[in-house]
């Protein structure tokens, strides 16, 4: 760092500007965005037509200034809260006992899941100092995130060939200070639902909790299985299950902001709470990580799940049902590439033994289309919804057109290889160096400052070659940084 001080390159506004300036910029601003309106993104947004979306406008911006914070002062959002909680602890097999609170979303979920195991084996077992809990490495990153923020360490266990958790190797992992056991309905990366019964009874044979995380399922599988859908068990009725998340803002078709964290017992949701009674600015009282919670949220959660009810979440859910069977199919015809294990919901990703999936991803980028790239082993990610039931077939001739590109011998393909290959050595010279080094090459692949990334397969086989995992989060690091950094 320099000594002389740098201005800020964004300076506060001395003068405000007129409104409609000012939604021009943000409509300008969104110009380069993903196009999830029309059903060329597969992640992060969770689109259900403008029928849908107008009732959520509505139902937000009615409560867009009311807090959740205090129920006494908002009676109407607590009873939308309290009746958003039944209906989704009624939808996932929870009996009168099970209670629980809306949250920001799958992370503030499973951060207020984990600190509640935390707090509960801390208050049953204070000798157990250094709590751990047992994560299939399939489970999303928001448990790692939970444990470094809450000191609890994680013991990642391998997925079976079918990528589901491997329940004999989450027996094994458990240990004198285990607290929590995980399992996803469904994972996201590959779709599938690990074998709940099977891990809730390792918890319940060791008297530990198990956390179902149905984030991404939690408003898909129970519509699916009565449509006729093989759907494993996974929900309050497998004897065991302690606690589960379940998102509004993704397959519940809610604004963002809206998820669910549920429990067995309102004996077991007490160590979630958090109060403070000696504060100068009264009692203060709050039921997870959030203090201020925004209203709008809440209240689009409850007006959409009332509006769709359990037969509007059929219709889609069906919709969704058969589009992923079509994509499914679609995938698997086309020569070297597959979807990977056998997914039980609308997630699933596609994987290849002769491909390099990160090119594939590259050339579907080129034609518009926007997936998010997997590791270990490399394959892309479709979370598959309503919106896709009108561009699967597009997709599908889209992705054909891809993967024959890439078959095709190709100069700049060989040139990253080579690339790759050359960095890679380096490595083993200059690891220090070669961060920097990776940094300044992986920023303008990232597209930093360019918007969406053109082509990301000659960074992600960059990372891939590097000997050092730890290096790779550094790297990482340095990406975000520069994210976030203006200019
Ligand atoms: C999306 C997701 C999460 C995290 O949810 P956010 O809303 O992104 O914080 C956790 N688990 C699973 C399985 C998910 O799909």
């Amino acid at each position: 760092m320099s000594d002389a001080v740098q201005p800020n390159p964004v300076p506060f506004p001395q003068e405000g500007k007129p409104k409609d300036a000012i939604l021009r910029a943000m409509a300008d601003a969104r110009d380069r965005d993903v196009r999830w309106r029309e059903g060329k993104a597969f992640s992060m947004v969770y689109f259900a037509g403008d029928e849908i979306l107008d009732l959520l406008k509505a139902a937000y911006t009615m409560f867009i200034s009311e807090n959740g914070l205090n129920p006494t002062a908002f009676p109407s959002l607590r009873k939308f809260e309290t009746e958003v909680v039944g209906m989704t602890a009624s939808l996932l097999g929870g009996d009168a006992a099970v209670c629980g609170n809306m949250t920001a979303g799958g992370t503030d979920s499973i951060l207020a899941a984990v600190k509640t195991a935390r707090d509960w084996a801390r208050a049953r077992n204070p000798r157990n100092t250094a709590p751990e809990m047992v994560l299939p490495i399939t489970a999303h990153p928001a448990f790692d995130k939970a444990a470094h923020y809450f000191g609890v360490k994680v013991v990642h266990t391998p997925v079976r060939a079918d990528s589901r958790a491997d329940a004999a190797a989450v027996a094994a992992a458990v240990t004198e200070r285990t607290i929590l056991i995980v399992g996803s309905a469904p994972s996201y990366p590959h779709g599938v639902v690990d074998p709940i019964p099977d891990l809730a009874q390792v918890a319940l044979e060791r008297d530990l909790l198990c956390h179902v995380d149905a984030c991404v399922g939690g408003f898909v599988l129970p519509f699916a299985r009565k449509l006729g859908y093989p759907v494993p068990p996974f929900d309050f009725t497998v004897p065991g299950v302690t606690s589960m998340s379940a998102d509004l803002h993704k397959y519940g078709y809610a604004a963002k902001g809206a998820s669910v964290i549920l429990y067995r017992n309102a004996e077991l949701r007490r160590h979630q709470f958090f109060v403070a009674t000696g504060w100068p600015g009264g009692i203060y009282a709050s039921p997870a990580l959030a203090g201020t919670r925004p209203g709008g949220a809440i209240a689009a959660a409850w007006a959409v799940m009332n509006f769709l009810g359990e037969a509007g979440y059929m219709a889609i859910t069906d919709t969704m049902m058969r589009t992923a069977a079509k994509l499914r199919d679609g995938i698997n015809a086309i020569p070297g590439i597959a979807v990977l294990s056998n997914p039980d919901m609308c997630v699933m990703a596609i994987g290849s033994d002769k491909l390099d999936v990160y090119e594939v991803a590259d050339e579907l980028q080129v034609r518009g289309w926007h997936l998010d790239r997997q590791q270990f082993p490399p394959s892309l990610h479709l979370t598959v919804t309503y919106a896709h039931a009108a561009t699967a077939d597009a997709f599908l001739a889209d992705l054909a057109a891809a993967v024959s590109q890439v078959r095709r011998p190709n100069l700049r393909r060989w040139a990253s290889h080579a690339g790759t290959a050359a960095v890679g050595s380096i490595t083993r010279i200059l690891p220090e160096r070669w961060v920097s080094r990776l940094t300044s090459l992986a920023g303008p692949l990232a597209g930093k400052g360019g918007g969406l990334p053109g082509r990301s397969a000659p960074m992600y086989g960059m990372m891939a070659a590097l000997p050092n995992r730890g290096d790779v989060d550094q790297i990482v690091l340095d990406v975000l940084d520069g994210l976030t950094k203006a200019g």
